[in-house]
């Protein structure tokens, strides 16, 4: 392997969950430019769709399978499907999950009334949407001798951010997760599978948009505040996780597991002060 292709993914079929979404949009992109075959599993039949006829038009190859990443029936069909399609499977990106309205809790709101229900869904998407698809692409990604996945975890696992309790949870949970996971991985299988998390900042997307923006694009004050408190003074672009994701799906990071990569113009490491 030389430097230059240390950070391919040439002919590499990498399952994407969520690359319907914003975020996704980006990791889907990324994994095509480096020669990968993005996997696209989400919902939304339309968007899923467009990417992959995106990243055809540019020359690459791509597919969607409509699943809902809670459903291990769905993804095990979706397993044999590229399976029969394309004969394995490197790596897989944990991109669906996200914030569920019903589970924030607004200042106005007692505390201690929370929406349990709410919060509980917020946790099994994220939580459980990342743990399901690994149970179930794993074993093929280990097969390859060389596999990656990554999951997605977020800022708020580290630092207290108001009203997404749920979705905190859901995300430490995650990053807990990655650490136990790729040691008990690798007390199995060696390095021949390794397991991360990116951790992003904040990238305006259609989950946190209602949080984020008023009707008229103007930022409210939770947006203002997020800018403030960020050292580069703005949100993230999808495309700027592009990177971290190509080193952790490529041989480039071949000896690094169990790690959570900030990409989050300085959020997290900022005192403030
Ligand atoms: P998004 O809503 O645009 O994308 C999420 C995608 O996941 C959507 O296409 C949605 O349809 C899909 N999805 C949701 N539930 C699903 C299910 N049960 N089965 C299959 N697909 C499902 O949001 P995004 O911001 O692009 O989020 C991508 C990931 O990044 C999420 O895990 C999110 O929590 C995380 N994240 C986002 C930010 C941010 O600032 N946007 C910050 C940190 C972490």
């Amino acid at each position: 392997m030389g430097q230059s292709d240390m950070f391919s993914l040439q002919g590499k079929v990498i399952v994407v969950t969520g690359g319907t979404g914003v975020l996704g949009a980006g990791f889907v992109k990324g994994i095509a430019t480096q020669g990968g075959i993005p996997i696209i599993l989400g919902q939304n039949v339309e968007k899923g769709n467009e990417r992959v006829a995106e990243v055809k038009a540019n020359g690459g190859d791509a597919h969607f399978i409509s699943v809902n990443v809670l459903e291990e029936a769905q993804l095990v069909s979706a397993k044999n499907e590229i399976l029969g399609k394309y004969g394995k499977i490197d790596g897989l990106v944990n991109g669906a999950g996200g914030n569920i309205p019903s589970g924030v809790l607004q200042p106005t709101e007692d505390v201690f009334n929370l929406n349990i229900d709410g919060m509980k869904d917020a946790l099994v998407l994220n939580l459980w949407g990342t743990i399901i698809p690994v149970q179930v692409f794993g074993p093929e990604i280990a097969k390859t001798g060389n596999g990656s996945i990554v999951n997605i975890s977020s800022v708020s696992s580290k630092r207290a951010i108001t009203k997404v309790l749920g979705y905190s949870m859901g995300k430490a949970a995650i990053d807990l997760y990655t650490k136990w996971f790729a040691i008990e991985m690798a007390n199995r299988y060696g390095d021949k599978i390794r397991i991360n998390s990116i951790m992003p900042g904040f990238f305006l997307t259609s989950q946190n948009k209602t949080l984020l923006t008023n009707e008229d694009g103007s930022y409210t004050d939770r947006g203002n505040a997020i800018i403030r408190n960020t050292p580069y003074k703005r949100f993230g672009q999808p495309d700027e996780l592009i990177g971290a994701l190509v080193w952790l799906l490529s041989d480039a990071s071949k000896f690094v597991t169990g790690m959570d990569i900030g990409v989050d113009g300085g959020f997290t490491i900022n005192s403030g002060v």
